[in-house]
C-alpha cells in the first residue's frame, strides 16, 4: 500500500464527514501559515535523524521496528477525530473497534470468555492484571521467575505485595522445583508465568506451572508481552513451529498481558490485558462525576485503571487486523519469518570458531558471544562492548544490543568459560522484522569480522 496516497485519502475522508456539520471559522489564533511551518518543520526532521535504523535489517538490536503502514493510517485517520476510548461517548466506532480487536486477541489465546481491553503499555496492563490478583488474595504474594521482566518486583511494590523471584533453568525458564518450594510456604496468591522473556525470549513452561498452581490454589498470570502472538507458531509445520503444549495452555490462564505494539505491527501506545473470568470486572470501582449519556453498556473506561486512552490505537488495531488478522496465515506468517532468521543465525553461530551461542533462541531472539582467548567472563565482556560499538560507528553499520548475564546463569550454559567477574555483557539481536530472514547470512558475517576485530572491506 502506498502510504503517501493513503494518509491524502484520510484527510479527505475525514474532512467529508466534518463537512456534513455545516461551515465554521478555524479561530485565528491557532494559523500558523505554511511559509512559517516549513523551517520549523526542516529543523523537525532534522533532528530526527538522531536515531537508530529500525526499519533496516541491519538493525538487529533491541525490540524496536516502525508500525505497518496499515496501522499509521488507521491511527492518524483517527487521530483526525481524536476519540476518547475511555468513555462511549468519547468515541463510539473507536470503542466498538477495541472490542472486536480484543476479542480477536482473546479468540488467539483461545479463551471462551474474556473480560479485556487496550492499554497504554504493558507496564499497565501487568499493572492491572495484579491488582486484579492482589483483590482476589489478600495478603498473599507474587511468584515470578527472576528472568520476568522488571515491571513484576516493581508494580509489586507499588501494590503493596510481596514479590518472590524464582530461579530459572539453564535455558532462562522458571524452574519447576523452585517454584513449587516458594508455593509450598503458601505465601503466593498469584504465579506471573512468563511467555518469551525480555531478554532470551525464554517461555515458561505454562502448561506445566497450571496443575502446579491449581494445587496450591494459586492464580496463574501469564506475561506474554513481548512473546504472546508466537502463540500462532504453536504446533505449525516448518522449522519456525514452536512446542504447542505451553502455548496451547494459554486459554487455562486466568489472564493474559500482550503487548501489540512489540509484535501486532503497532506504534507504542498499545498494550493489552485479558481476563478469563469476565466477572473481575467488580473490582474497577467506578463512580465518575461525569455522567455518561450511553449507559446501557459498560464503558472501557469502567474496566480499565486508565482514563483518558487513544481511540487511534484501537483503530490502528482494528484495521491491521482487518489485514493481518491474528490467525497462523496471516500476522503468523510475519512472525514465523523472524523466528526462521533466528534459528539460521543460531546454526551459522554454532558453526562458527568466532562467535558462540549463549543458548539456542525459543522464539525470534539470538544471544551469542565473542569466542576470546582467554575464554573468560571478563574478556566475553569487552569483546561484546567492542563489537557493539565498532558496530555501529563502521561504515557499513550493523546495530546490535547487549544483554548482562551473570555467572550462574553463564555457568549453567557454559561450564568451561572462566568466571573471573560477576557476569558478562553478550550480544543480543532482536529479529523481530520479517526482512530479517534475507539479511542473516550478511549480519552474520559482518558480526564474525567484527568480532575478528578486521576492519569491514569496503
Ligand atoms: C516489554 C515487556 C513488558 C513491559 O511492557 P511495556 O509495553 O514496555 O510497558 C513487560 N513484560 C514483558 C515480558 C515485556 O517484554
Amino acid at each position: 500500500m502506498d502510504l503517501q496516497h493513503w494518509l491524502g485519502r484520510a484527510t479527505d475522508a475525514i474532512q467529508e464527514w466534518a463537512d456534513t456539520f455545516g461551515p465554521y471559522r478555524r479561530h485565528p489564533s491557532l494559523d500558523v501559515a505554511d511559509d512559517r511551518f516549513a523551517p520549523v518543520f526542516a529543523e523537525f526532521t532534522d533532528r530526527l535523524k538522531d536515531n537508530y535504523p529500525f526499519f533496516h535489517p541491519h538493525y538487529a538490536g533491541q525490540m524496536l521496528k516502525p508500525p505497518h503502514p496499515a496501522a499509521v493510517v488507521g491511527h492518524l485517520t483517527a487521530m483526525l477525530i481524536n476519540p476518547n476510548n475511555h468513555a462511549l461517548d468519547g468515541g463510539p466506532a473507536t470503542a466498538a473497534m477495541e472490542r472486536e480487536a480484543v476479542a480477536q486477541l482473546a479468540a488467539m489465546f483461545g479463551y471462551d470468555t474474556h473480560l479485556g481491553h487496550l492499554t497504554t503499555s504493558g507496564t499497565i496492563a501487568n499493572l492491572e492484571a495484579l491488582f486484579v490478583a492482589r483483590e482476589l488474595h489478600p495478603g498473599r504474594g507474587v511468584a515470578h521467575s527472576a528472568d520476568a521482566h522488571y515491571t513484576h518486583g516493581r508494580m509489586c511494590h507499588v501494590l503493596g505485595l510481596t514479590s518472590h523471584p524464582v530461579r530459572t533453568d539453564d535455558q532462562g525458564r522458571m524452574d519447576l522445583d523452585a517454584l513449587a518450594d516458594v508455593l509450598g510456604t503458601g505465601q503466593v496468591g498469584t504465579v506471573v508465568v512468563t511467555a518469551g522473556t525480555t531478554g532470551l525470549g525464554a517461555v515458561d513452561p505454562v502448561h506445566e506451572i497450571l496443575p502446579l498452581a491449581a494445587r496450591h490454589g494459586v492464580r496463574v498470570h501469564v506475561d506474554a508481552a513481548y512473546g504472546g502472538f508466537f502463540t500462532l507458531l504453536a504446533g505449525a509445520a516448518g522449522p519456525e513451529g514452536l512446542p504447542p503444549e505451553p502455548w496451547r495452555a494459554l486459554g487455562r490462564a486466568d489472564s493474559i498481558v500482550v503487548d501489540p505494539h512489540k509484535h501486532g505491527l503497532q506504534p507504542y501506545g498499545c498494550g493489552a490485558v485479558l481476563f478469563r473470568d469476565p466477572d473481575v470486572g467488580r473490582f474497577y470501582l467506578h463512580d465518575s462525576p461525569y455522567t455518561y449519556f450511553t449507559s446501557g453498556e459498560l464503558h472501557l473506561g469502567e474496566i480499565s485503571l486508565e482514563c483518558s486512552r487513544a481511540g487511534a490505537a484501537a483503530a490502528a488495531l482494528w484495521l491491521t487486523f482487518r489485514l493481518l488478522p491474528p490467525t497462523p496465515d496471516g500476522l503468523g506468517e510475519v512472525l514465523a519469518a523472524g523466528r526462521r532468521a533466528a534459528l539460521r543465525w543460531a546454526d551459522l553461530i554454532e558453526a562458527s570458531d568466532v562467535l558462540e551461542l549463549y543458548q539456542r533462541p525459543q522464539l525470534d531472539i539470538v544471544t551469542y558471544f565473542p569466542a576470546t582467548d582467554p575464554a573468560a567472563l571478563s574478556a566475553i565482556d569487552a569483546a561484546s562492548a567492542r563489537v557493539l560499538t565498532d558496530g555501529m560507528a563502521a561504515p557499513d553499520p550493523v546495530f546490535l544490543s547487549t544483554l548482562k548475564a551473570d555467572r550462574d546463569a553463564f555457568g549453567a550454559r557454559h561450564p568451561k568459560i572462566t568466571a573471573d567477574a560477576d557476569g558478562a555483557r553478550i550480544l543480543r539481536s532482536v529479529l523481530m522484522k520479517p526482512e530479517s530472514e534475507d539479511h542473516v547470512e550478511y549480519l552474520h558475517d559482518r558480526v564474525e569480522r567484527l568480532a575478528r576485530g578486521t576492519t569491514p572491506a569496503t
